[in-house]
């Protein structure tokens, strides 16, 4: 068991901030919001940083059973990204079940759940629990998530990664909990459990004291202004998110970039080709990881309700799916958009580790990168 003081402290002393790009219309609390003093008192916090929502409390139900009653996907969508759900998560650490494609698979674990920007091609949304549930979500019953982690943690031999923002944006919320303010003290007195955080965030402020021993791992997930303007609302915008990066690695996080999902509007070779210098140039990176669309119908489907059906997205896709149940662009076109973004990393820095992400055998195969399988963005 971990000890609980921290979170103590920190329930007793944390003041939440509103979060920007987040303005609730109402927040729901759920079961098992009130279980413990300290949970409590941030369910009160966090409320009293939103006066204009409507608080509603549902506590004879699970987080994820409530119904936010509107038969259109798209109002039901945006209707989930303006409401808050606060609840506790039995089963928040897990272990991930990807097959088909060679991603490894991996430790995660959700003290959040979905989050409150408005990416077009969000992949996410599409994800059963999103689909029937989506709404903003924050799990109060951290400490528990921990202590299920250190169990783990407690059998390693090995360095091995926990890695949140699978299923959430690991920071959007952060100056709301200050639980980075847990969860990195607790990797870093870690032997061998590390921390890989995913983010388009750029709340940091949190994290910059922290004595994080090297112990966790940032990684931004990007793309150029040009494509972030097009097809990320309501998101920070690249530049700052560059400026985040930079002030997370002053204080030493390793920081690693996500390129994806890269989309070939008009001019990519060139708009990608700039942007990759541009990042290049402005952070010392410990590993880049390119990815392009792998989504599941669903998704896709709410991504044409906001972009139309005719859009630099759906007109590139697989007609079939692949073996994963996932669509993806046409292999060829996959195979091109890599190697031009490769060969400029290689040309500027020769030396830094590429993944792929979620990709299939016969791109790495065509790359020539068969060694680089299992360099992925969510493991060490
Ligand atoms: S940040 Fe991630 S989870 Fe949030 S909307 Fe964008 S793609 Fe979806």
């Amino acid at each position: 068991m971990i000890s609980l003081s921290l979170f103590e402290n920190l329930g007793s002393g944390y003041q939440p901030v509103p979060v920007p790009n987040f303005d609730p219309d109402r927040i729901i609390i759920t079961r098992g919001s009130y279980k413990t003093p300290q949970q409590r008192y941030l369910v009160e916090a966090i409320c009293s940083v939103y006066p204009q929502a409507e608080i509603i409390e549902q506590l004879d139900r699970p987080h994820n059973r409530i119904q936010l009653d509107n038969p259109d996907p798209l109002k039901l969508h945006y209707t989930g990204k303006k409401t808050l759900v606060l609840g506790i998560h039995k089963s928040a650490l897990r272990y991930s079940d990807e097959a088909g494609n060679m991603c490894p698979n991996y430790w995660h674990f959700s003290p959040y759940g979905f989050c409150p920007y408005d990416c077009q091609y969000c992949y996410l949304a599409g994800t059963p629990g999103v689909k029937y549930s989506p709404t903003v979500k924050i799990f109060l019953n951290l400490p528990e998530i921990l202590n299920q982690i250190g169990r783990v943690a407690s059998q390693l031999t090995i360095p091995t990664a926990f890695y949140l923002g699978k299923l959430q944006d690991a920071l959007a919320l952060d100056p709301l909990t200050g639980y980075s303010r847990l969860i990195i003290p607790f990797f870093a007195g870690q032997r061998y459990a590390r921390l890989i955080l995913l983010t388009k965030s750029v709340n940091v402020e949190n994290l910059l004291d922290i004595d994080h021993k090297q112990h966790t791992n940032l990684s931004w997930s990007l793309n150029p202004p040009e494509v972030s303007s097009a097809f990320e609302r309501n998101v920070p915008s690249p530049d700052e998110r560059i400026a985040a990066m930079q002030k997370s690695n002053k204080v030493g996080y390793p920081v690693r970039a996500v390129i994806m999902p890269i989309v070939p509007v008009e001019g990519w070779k060139k708009i990608y080709s700039n942007f990759i210098e541009n990042l290049l140039m402005s952070v010392p990176l410990e590993r880049i990881t390119l990815g392009q669309i792998c989504s599941y119908s669903a998704a896709l489907k709410l991504t044409e309700r906001k972009l139309g059906k005719n859009n630099p997205i759906s007109n590139r896709l697989e007609k079939v799916k692949s073996n994963d149940g996932r669509v993806r662009f046409l292999l060829k076109l996959r195979i091109d958009i890599y190697r031009s973004l490769i060969d400029k990393i290689k040309k500027l820095k020769p030396k830094l580790p590429i993944g792929l992400c979620m990709e299939e055998y016969q791109v790495f195969k065509a790359l020539n990168m068969e060694s680089a399988i299992g360099c992925c963005n969510c493991v060490l």
